[in-house]
């Protein structure tokens, strides 16, 4: 380990998207990591024991609530040091029902709740280290105006499509609160939750649904398999396009990277 490593506050994140976060809000004084590797899907993800380790480390621990980390929660509270504050991004704020959550998880998806979730850990971060708490607020600050310009930036880009093909059908239900922010309509998914198979009869109804509301595309979610969407969207001649919900990759590795590919693939594939 290099000199100065260890002094670095140590931050283990649950998705990728959040340890962004932390960085853009810690920069050099923290050192990032997170349990879900890129490309993971987080409804199932169960982790492997060097990602376990770190927890044991950490000085704050990043969660996003909901029932978002199911297949995480233990792992998490057995691994945690007593003494570490476990950030939980969600907490308290106006969460969308859904069929089989307390509440929809993936509030991220409004750009005005990232700047929520910015707020909590730029918060949680002047708490535990409190000498850093100047550099925390500055990139807090800087970050969040860049998280505004970006939210006006995802509403033109939607409100460049026609208001009657403003409509959403995807893998998963993760976008519920990017339809109510901007103004999309959630016609159907694929799947309620991550891990269960759709039925011949879901997969039926998948395709009345896409004909009846004229949809003009579909979306799969890069940490899905697709066969299913193809296949739906083949039967309804309809293109599959792609949109990011709750893991990053190698071309887009950020938050805003993921919005901004989301506005304009929506806006591609809808407009
Ligand atoms: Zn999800």
């Amino acid at each position: 380990m290099e000199e100065g490593e260890t002094a670095r506050v140590k931050v283990v994140a649950s998705l990728d998207l959040f340890a962004d976060f932390a960085r853009q809000v810690g920069g050099d004084r923290l050192n990032v990591s997170n349990l879900i590797p890129a490309g993971a899907d987080p409804h199932t993800y169960e982790p492997v024991p060097s990602r376990v380790a770190k927890l044991t480390k950490a000085d704050l621990v990043i969660v996003n609530g909901l029932r978002l980390e199911a297949a995480l929660e233990d792992v998490i509270e057995e691994n945690t040091p007593s003494s570490t504050p476990i950030v939980e991004l969600s907490e308290g704020l106006p969460a969308i029902s859904s069929d089989d959550h307390d509440g929809n998880p993936h509030l991220w998806l409004d750009v005005q709740n990232a700047i929520a979730y910015v707020e909590r850990i730029r918060d949680a971060l002047v708490e535990i280290d409190p000498a850093g708490a100047e550099t925390y607020r500055a990139n807090a600050d800087s970050y969040l105006a860049e998280l505004r310009t970006l939210d006006a930036e995802v509403a033109t880009a939607i409100d460049s499509i026609p208001s009657d093909r403003r409509k959403l059908v995807t893998f998963h239900d993760a976008f519920s609160y990017l339809a109510q922010r901007y103004g999309l309509q959630v016609v159907d998914v694929v799947v309620a939750s991550p891990g269960k198979e759709p039925s011949a009869k879901d997969v039926a109804n998948l395709v009345d649904a896409i004909a009846a509301e004229e949809v003009p595309a579909v979306f799969k979610e890069p940490q899905f398999n697709a066969r299913i969407l193809e296949l739906a969207a083949d039967d309804a001649g309809v293109e599959v396009c792609t949109l990011y919900s709750g893991t990053l990759d190698k071309k887009v590795n950020t938050y805003v990277k993921l919005m901004r590919f989301n506005a304009r693939e929506l806006a591609r594939c809808l407009g």
